[in-house]
């Protein structure tokens, strides 16, 4: 049965977890015309949120990384739990890991490892959309926001893996980036990445129990002396470091209030409509680069030449450039249909 767009929006703006759930799954879907529908849905959700509350910057987005191990799913479990029973907000969860295998479900925002959050009616928690490309994962994802924004989240939480691109694409689509640590700094501050340092807007130690707490004052001043080596960024935001046990849910409130005392900035200073804008102009650029991909590689005329042609490149008998050439040549007189 074909799903009504503006049943699924009626449906999910008020309050139909199901509704939700649906409407998230035809964005995930690689189909055409389950794209278009999801497309549909979005803009009508779109609609319904600069019509709901115009300019009010929308809900709160954390972006969540760290290494597998770290504590995410605990941390993102007990920072849920402080938002919807201390502060009664609401919250949703979702996850971009490219990694989630196809068969055997994903591993990030695994309700089962958010146990306390996954049985409060205030959280909807939605795994990762498995087995596709970065760029596939990552394009539900932000479709994704915007449902559950619309269906009235106030928080949203998006976890990712600290391996590969995940973390710049979670950065792109949040307001605020969080990167979990581990006490201990000596070698991961070596073998920090200054890419995502670039990314981060908070730095939170965990694990700072059982005998750990001065491993991981250490660790904290550590980090903070090798943030201070970066140059400050434009928005006039120097990443903070905390320290917190998820499992103990100490410093969990206090993560809280930095992302609350990050976001005054960004308000305040103007950068989070300026940080929004520049990522919904790379949200079109994706689009139109993931909708030209695929036109392309559906299209008969390339799916006629591109084996034979990999062939001859593998072989070494034709250039790449060369194939690429004919390829994109063969896609335009065949009308690129
Ligand atoms: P993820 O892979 O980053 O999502 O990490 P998990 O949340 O699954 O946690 C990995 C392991 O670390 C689990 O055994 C947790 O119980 C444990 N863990 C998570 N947070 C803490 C913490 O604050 N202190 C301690 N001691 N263990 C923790």
């Amino acid at each position: 049965m074909k799903p009504d767009p503006r049943q699924l929006v009626d449906g999910l703006v008020a309050g139909d977890r199901a509704a939700l759930a649906r409407a998230i799954t035809l964005a995930e879907s690689a189909l055409p015309r389950h794209q278009e529908l999801a497309e549909e849905v979005l803009e009508l959700c779109l609609a319904h949120a600069s019509h709901a509350s115009p300019g009010a910057g929308g809900a709160v987005r954390l972006g969540v990384s760290g290494v597998p191990g770290v504590g995410k799913s605990t941390f993102v479990d007990a920072l849920g739990v402080h938002l919807v029973r201390e502060r009664e907000e609401t919250v949703a969860v979702l996850a971009v890991d490219p990694t989630s295998p196809v068969h055997g479900g994903s591993i990030l925002g695994d309700k089962t490892r958010m146990p306390r959050l996954a049985s409060d009616r205030r959280a909807f928690i939605r795994p990762s959309p498995s087995g596709g490309s970065l760029g596939g994962v990552a394009r539900a994802t932000r479709q994704a926001i915007v449902l559950c924004e619309a269906a009235g989240y106030r928080n949203i939480l998006v976890e990712t893996v600290g391996v590969g691109q995940s973390e710049v694409a979670v950065a792109d689509m949040t307001d605020c980036f969080l990167l979990l640590m581990l006490p201990g700094a000596g070698d991961e501050l070596q073998g920090m990445k200054r890419g995502i340092m670039e990314l981060v807007d908070l730095v939170i130690i965990n694990k700072a129990d059982g005998g750990s707490e001065g491993r991981a004052a250490r660790a904290r001043s550590e980090y903070e002396a090798a943030l201070h080596l970066f140059p400050p960024p434009p928005h006039g935001w120097a990443p903070v470091v905390g320290v917190c046990s998820a499992q103990e849910n100490r410093g969990v409130r206090e993560a809280w209030e930095l992302v609350l005392r990050h976001r005054a900035h960004m308000q305040e200073s103007g950068w989070l409509h300026r940080r929004r804008a520049a990522q919904a102009r790379r949200w079109l650029v994706e689009l139109i680069e993931g909708h030209l991909r695929e036109a392309f590689l559906r299209s008969a005329a390339v799916r006629e030449r591109m084996p034979g042609l990999e062939g001859l490149v593998e072989a070494g008998a034709l250039s790449p450039l060369r194939a690429a050439r004919q390829l994109l040549e063969a896609w335009e007189a065949g009308g690129k249909g």
